[in-house]
């Protein structure tokens, strides 16, 4: 049969992560935490499922915890989004992406995004019927450029994909890049914006993370994604919403409420109650990665591998090229059967990735024990 999907195997973090069970290796690679989610979360959650919120939440989310997004919108980023008509609850991220790539690419559109890119876009898209349209970042600073991007919309295009704070690379957009985008989407009506923002709380150095939703050009446009996986610690329970002005939404709902339905009841109880009573939990969250990604990159520096700055999220990226003349796949396939740490490679984020780049992805979402256990085999590289 002709498959939907012939580029597409098993995703690199599936890769990885086997390759680390089976050797025995501290996983570095697939970005997930190692510790514990929020004792209080877990209560919630217990006490949620213990007081019968088991069955099929409300298709669009529980309305306090739509209630509780619009409420932290507001006091992150200054805009209060209504949590009936814009806020939609989804399971993860990855679905709300699959939603909204799905509500408005119709089959011939163009969807511009920028590589290196999260693995789940270009599959979205494909399925969609539309075809993926890949503008690099600077290979050095992974900051987009605003005059090819640009250049690469046609009439044709109908959604442009950005990621801030960036996975794989951490970096963050500034002012100039949001007056960029600002400027882009005035001139070009016929395309949505869709910004996953999934580390929107793990931003370091005193940062402001530019949200979507800050910027009224942006959000009147915009599908704005978060993940509470990365914010709670809890990737495993794949939850996570959009925001959306209301038409956006409406559509979006149109796809989620036969993707899912709806998603995990409990959790949508524990996430409201937590975000309203603990708010300094996420308020926090980029002091807590701070001290974690200063330690990591200070081990570093009594290795071979060269790190990379790390403006936000929860990844390092590090120059391999005293160590290794291989292509990173094979680095990171050599690092991990070898010498015992799972990296990942970042070549499967690209349509074309730079020839001769030989960069990892290291998560430093673990930790200071596995941390330093990693330190220990990467210094006898
Ligand atoms: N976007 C980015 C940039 C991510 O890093 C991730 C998680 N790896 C996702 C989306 C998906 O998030 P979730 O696990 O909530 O589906
Ligand atoms: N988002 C995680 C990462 O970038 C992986 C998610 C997944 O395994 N699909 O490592």
């Amino acid at each position: 049969p002709q498959t939907r999907l012939p580029k597409v195997g098993t995703t690199i973090f599936t890769v990885m992560s086997q390759l680390a069970l089976e050797h025995g290796a501290v996983n570095l690679g697939q970005g997930f935490p190692d510790f514990d989610v929020p004792e209080r979360l877990v209560r919630a959650l217990d006490r949620a499922m213990r007081e019968g919120r088991n069955q099929y939440a409300p298709m669009t989310g529980v309305p306090a915890l739509r209630q509780a997004i619009a409420a932290k919108t507001e006091r992150c980023y200054g805009y209060r989004p209504d949590p009936d008509a814009e806020v939609t609850v989804t399971s993860g991220a990855s679905e709300a992406i699959f939603d909204a790539v799905a509500a408005v690419v119709h089959p011939g559109d163009e969807v511009i995004v920028l590589d290196p890119c999260y693995d789940s876009y270009e599959p979205a898209i494909d399925l969609a019927g539309g075809r993926a349209v890949h503008v690099p970042l600077d290979p050095r600073t992974f900051a987009p450029d605003w005059a090819a991007v640009r250049a690469a919309v046609t009439p044709r295009t109908r959604l442009l994909m950005v990621n801030s704070p960036h996975n794989p690379s951490g970096a963050m957009f500034g002012a100039a890049d949001i007056a960029a985008l600002g400027a882009l989407l005035a001139d070009a009506p016929q395309v949505y914006l869709l910004s996953d923002e999934v580390y929107e709380h793990i931003v370091f150095d005193g940062r402001v993370h530019e949200s979507a939703l800050r910027h009224r050009r942006l959000r009147e446009r915009a599908f704005v994604v978060s993940s509470f996986g990365k914010t709670y610690h809890c990737t495993g329970w794949k939850v996570g919403y959009c925001i959306a002005p209301p038409a956006l939404s409406a559509e979006l709902r149109k796809v989620h409420q036969y993707n899912t339905f709806c998603t995990f009841a409990p959790a949508q109880w524990a996430f409201a109650e937590m975000i309203e009573a603990e708010p300094e939990h996420y308020e926090r969250l980029g002091a807590f990665y701070q001290a974690k990604r200063d330690r990591f990159r200070e081990q570093l520096l009594g290795t071979k591998l060269k790190p990379l700055p790390v403006p936000g999220g929860y990844f390092q990226l590090v120059d391999y090229s005293a160590v290794s003349e291989l292509d990173d796949a094979a680095f990171c396939r050599w690092l991990t059967v070898e010498h015992g740490v799972a990296a990942i490679p970042l070549s499967p984020f690209y349509e074309n990735p730079p020839p001769g780049q030989r960069l990892a992805r290291l998560c430093f979402a673990k930790n200071e024990a596995t941390l330093d256990a990693a330190i220990e085999r990467l210094r006898k590289l």
